[in-house]
């Protein structure tokens, strides 16, 4: 059993403000042991649920790759580090047979959800596959749908796991803090939600050798639209080639080919 982890900030445990996921503060790097630890308790499931190889992949943020606290890092995986990039989802084939999505968060303008966002909190309102809107796990789960490889396992706030499970079905989540509001939660203490990921993560694996988990796949032809807060992000598109204008904020982008929109974003 082969495992893809894909990590981001804002869903780990106690993460609740922005400046805790922006480098440079005191609470980003405490942040970034949050996140590390409960990838660590999410490796050791896996491991315990009988899975074989694992690789990690830090993909939040202008710093991508480099969020993670190299010093504590587990010794069961292996670790994508560093940037920027020719991919943003890197080393990923279809020799993976499942994925966890760590730490991530709901879409933008998701309610009582914890520093909700598509991709960028600045610049993207709306992101829509084929008119089905989605955030980040709805775009990563569609790039991982393309290797065949499902989602088994989600960590974030409670509205992140909601968000996952209507979209991909009963994957296993870990609810680590539920919102009252953007920047407010109930939250776990870190030391309980790793018990509970760890559980999880050893579900997860055991249920993907019954084949519990399917791959997200999007049908083609593929339309991509995004709708940005201001025409100024979609301006700097305007020349680049097959990226077609529908308004003054929103773009759209048609291809066959799933993975080819996504690279064209940069999103792949
Ligand atoms: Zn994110």
């Amino acid at each position: 059993m082969k495992i893809y982890i894909l990590t981001d900030l804002e869903g780990a445990s106690c993460v609740v403000r922005e400046e805790q996921t922006v480098f440079g503060s005191k609470e980003y790097e405490e942040a970034c042991l949050l996140l590390t630890r409960d990838v660590n308790a999410a490796i050791e499931g896996a491991i315990d649920g009988g899975a074989e190889e694992i690789v990690v992949n830090d993909l939040h943020g202008a710093r991508r790759g480099f969020n993670l606290a190299l010093g504590e890092l587990h010794e069961g995986a292996k670790y994508i580090i560093g940037g920027p990039r020719h991919r943003r989802i890197t080393v990923l084939d279809e020799s993976f047979d499942l994925a966890f999505m760590m730490g991530y968060h709901a879409m933008a303008g998701t309610q009582g959800a914890i520093l909700d966002h598509t991709m960028s909190s600045r610049a993207v309102v709306n992101v829509y596959i084929n008119d089905l809107r989605v955030g980040e796990i709805g775009i990563d789960a569609s790039i991982l749908g393309c290797f065949n490889v499902p989602v088994a396992l989600i960590t974030g706030c409670r509205k992140a796991v909601e968000e996952a499970r209507s979209l991909l079905g009963n994957i296993e989540g870990v609810s680590v803090k539920e919102g009252f509001g953007r920047n407010f939660a109930l939250c776990l203490p870190p030391a309980r939600s790793r018990i509970l990921i760890r559980e999880a993560a050893k579900r997860a694996v055991e249920r993907a050798k019954m084949g519990d988990f399917k791959p997200f796949k999007v049908n083609s032809p593929i339309t991509v639209k995004v709708e940005y807060s201001h025409p100024n992000y979609a301006d700097a598109l305007s020349n680049v080639p097959s990226v077609e204008r529908a308004d003054a904020r929103t773009i759209i982008i048609r291809s066959s080919d799933l993975l080819d929109a996504m690279r064209r974003l940069a999103w792949y």
